[in-house]
């Protein structure tokens, strides 16, 4: 290709009037298949879920902070251009209206999962003199759910508190209460529901689904309560306790509620559990995952590097 096609491609992609609308489709699709790819060797570090979380964090937010990125500079754009005509109009105003959108709908999101965390929250009970004496042993604010299945969880953003089925406070025994609330604590402890709502906030920004690698998130964080829980009690207490739960009521994956045994983590927590010496492949893990986040955090840079390309490359 001579020096004129590349030249003539470079206007066509960076200074007609749609190099400011295309890249809101594209790169976060890029994105978002950087961290589609990385998702199965990222899957191979539940022995080492702090690198795992850091890093399926990173790639969950990445589709949605190129979003936010490139309707920064959308917005930046438009203060200081004139709309006098049709092109203006595409050049400037339609990049702000669709971030814009992409913003509202995770908004939307946002508020719709706040809705089905109070009516959740309007179906507790106070806790009975059992639960109450455990939690308050362990130092957890807990409530009761009235609800046949096995079921527990953290729930809220800000305030966030536990919930039990009255079906598992009835069935388990004190120690194991006391081991799952254990669990619960850790995840108060490290705030996972604020950052949860915040990661998957910037996720849903993307407008592409980043369900597979938040699920991988929110897998590394139920490694690390149980890691933090077992300083205080039984591995193979927790596990076998785990086992109980995992076919117990399951409310649906949310940002804003921990379930204390979801059935997608529940085998490798368990075998991570019972494992003395889990086996872990994480250093090669570590790198390939990183080549991948350093490439999709380029993206987010890309409209520093456009007006670079236009200013010194393009002359226009
Ligand atoms: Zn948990």
């Amino acid at each position: 290709m001579t020096q004129d096609h590349l030249h003539h491609l470079g206007l066509l992609l960076f200074a007609s009037p749609w190099s400011s609308n295309w890249p809101f489709l594209f790169l976060p699709l890029m994105a978002w298949v950087v961290g589609r790819k990385a998702v199965s060797t990222l899957d191979q570090m539940g022995s080492d879920p702090l690198w795992q979380q850091s890093m399926s964090i990173h790639l969950s937010c990445l589709p949605g902070l190129v979003m936010l990125s490139l309707g920064i500079f959308a917005l930046l754009a438009l203060r200081v251009a004139e709309i006098d005509s049709l092109l203006c109009f595409v050049v400037f105003v339609v990049p702000v209206l669709i971030s814009s959108f992409a913003l509202f709908r995770a908004i939307m999101l946002l508020m719709r999962r706040c809705g089905a965390l109070n009516a959740l929250r309007d179906q507790t009970i106070p806790a009975s003199n059992r639960l109450q004496h455990i939690a308050d042993e362990v130092g957890v604010n807990a409530r009761e759910l009235p609800a046949n299945g096995f079921a527990c969880m953290v729930a809220g953003v800000f305030r966030p508190i536990v919930i039990m089925s009255t079906a598992a406070v009835d069935s388990l025994t004190d120690k194991q209460i006391h081991a799952v609330l254990l669990h619960e604590r850790a995840h108060l402890t490290r705030r996972d529901t604020l950052w949860a709502t915040l990661v998957t906030f910037i996720a849903d920004c993307g407008f592409w689904p980043a369900e597979k690698v938040l699920r991988v998130y929110r897998r590394s964080r139920e490694i690390m309560a149980d890691r933090l829980a077992c300083q205080n009690t039984d591995q193979l207490l927790l596990a076998s306790v785990l086992v109980r739960f995992a076919r117990g009521i399951q409310h649906g994956e949310s940002s804003l509620v921990e379930n204390f045994a979801e059935q997608s983590s529940v085998s490798v927590r368990v075998k991570l559990l019972i494992e003395d010496e889990p086996q872990s492949h994480s250093s090669r893990c570590r790198v390939q995952v990183g080549f991948a986040i350093v490439f999709a955090s380029a993206l987010v840079v890309y409209p520093f590097l456009l007006r670079m390309a236009v200013v010194y490359w393009l002359h226009c």
